[in-house]
């Protein structure tokens, strides 16, 4: 494909996972809705014999993930699905796991729920290269988030993939906010890279789904073997919308992540916004060529971030990130995050910057009027 060219980016996107063109046949097959297929003989005869060890729709969506990662991709129901097939059937009693203490919670939640009460080591660093580095030492696996949410800290993943690897571990890393467009981290030396397609790699804020990737055949089977022993599996409707997203991947996350830039270059000029977070500026940003929808930032209390969320106009106040509609929301409402009360997670969607810009600084004005 590409006639010898490597694709860009957007070209990539937008073919992934394509079949190849077939005269009479749809550009896009549509979802495979079955059960059972007909299976003939041998069950090794087939591709496909029962729903839940695979489905076509399955294969085209993590063919299309598979070539933006360079390597063989897993579908799970969502996120944390993707997260418990990472951790939960590779370790146990005795193994050590290195986690962020900043990152998604729910990992966090395994970790301490699940994985502790089996006999793994727990250990919990902040999202810092140096940290996590210096907590590598007899580590089996290493999670990061970069960047992290809802920090939006950003680490170097090829030396902390260094350090894993120089003790023996494996390092994974959730790529949500990123997706695998604006990050490879399989490239940056990590074994496994997980997302949550729930977010901006389906962008429609319609799905909940998650993938995991990773060059390691063994590992690949153990995902699906787990997959199919949990029946933890994706509808194929939810995995064709998937698909059908990807093709706009590039212009929505470039438009995200141009708009959230904007955004915190703004907001670092407004006299009652402090603590403007976003990954720009960070020295392994230059790991990321999109940095992501969020950008996040401090007001003085939890009910001027409330009067706020209010005032928005165009932008709702929901939790999630990465659809094309901007959303914000109150992050310390949760309880799970170490964020002040007056912490805002915003997360720019597809819409013009000056319309949210408009938006965020007509709220911000009737915000402390009280
Ligand atoms: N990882 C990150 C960074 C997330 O933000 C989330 C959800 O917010 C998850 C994992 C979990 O994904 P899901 O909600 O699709 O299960």
């Amino acid at each position: 494909m590409g006639a010898g060219r490597e694709l860009g980016p957007s070209s990539r996107a937008v073919h992934a996972g394509s079949p190849a063109v077939e005269q009479g046949a749809p550009l896009t097959p549509g979802p495979v809705l079955a059960a059972p297929f007909h299976l003939r003989g041998p069950v090794d005869s087939s591709p496909y014999g029962y729903g839940r060890d695979g489905n076509p729709t399955w294969t085209g969506v993590e063919t299309a993930l598979g070539q933006l990662e360079d390597a063989e991709s897993v579908l799970f129901p969502s996120g944390m699905a993707a997260v418990s097939a990472v951790l939960e059937p590779v370790l146990g009693a005795g193994d050590v796991l290195v986690v962020v203490q900043d990152g998604y919670p729910g990992v966090r939640g395994i970790a301490t729920d699940r994985l502790a009460p089996r006999g793994v080591e727990i250990r919990f660093v902040p999202t810092d290269t140096a940290a996590i580095v210096a907590a590598c030492d007899g580590a089996t696996m290493v999670w990061v988030e970069s960047p992290s949410n809802p920090g939006l800290d950003v680490c170097d993943i090829r030396a902390i993939a260094d350090a894993v690897h120089a003790s023996g571990g494996r390092l994974a890393v959730d790529n949500t906010l990123c997706t695998p467009l604006g990050q490879r981290p399989l490239d940056l030396g990590a074994d496994a890279a997980m997302v949550s397609a729930t977010k901006a790699l389906s962008g429609h804020s319609d799905i909940v789904l998650g993938a995991v990737a990773t060059r390691d055949p063994e590992w690949v089977a153990l995902l699906r073997k787990h997959r199919s022993q949990g029946g933890s599996i994706a509808g194929p409707f939810e995995a064709w919308m998937l698909h059908r997203s990807l093709p706009t991947l590039a212009l929505r996350l470039g438009r995200q992540s141009a708009n959230a830039a904007q955004m915190a270059g703004w907001l670092r000029r407004h006299p009652d916004v402090r603590d403007v977070r976003h990954p720009s500026g960070q020295a392994a940003s230059a790991q990321m060529t999109f940095t992501g929808p969020l950008v996040c930032f401090t007001l003085e209390s939890e009910e001027r971030a409330q009067r706020f969320l209010d005032a928005l106009e165009l932008v709702a106040e929901a939790t999630s990130f990465g659809g094309v509609h901007s959303t914000a929301e109150r992050r310390g409402r949760w309880g799970s995050d170490a964020v002040e009360p007056g912490f805002i997670r915003f997360s720019c969607g597809c819409e013009d910057v000056e319309d949210l810009l408009a938006d965020v600084e007509q709220a911000l004005a009737s915000s402390a009027r009280g």
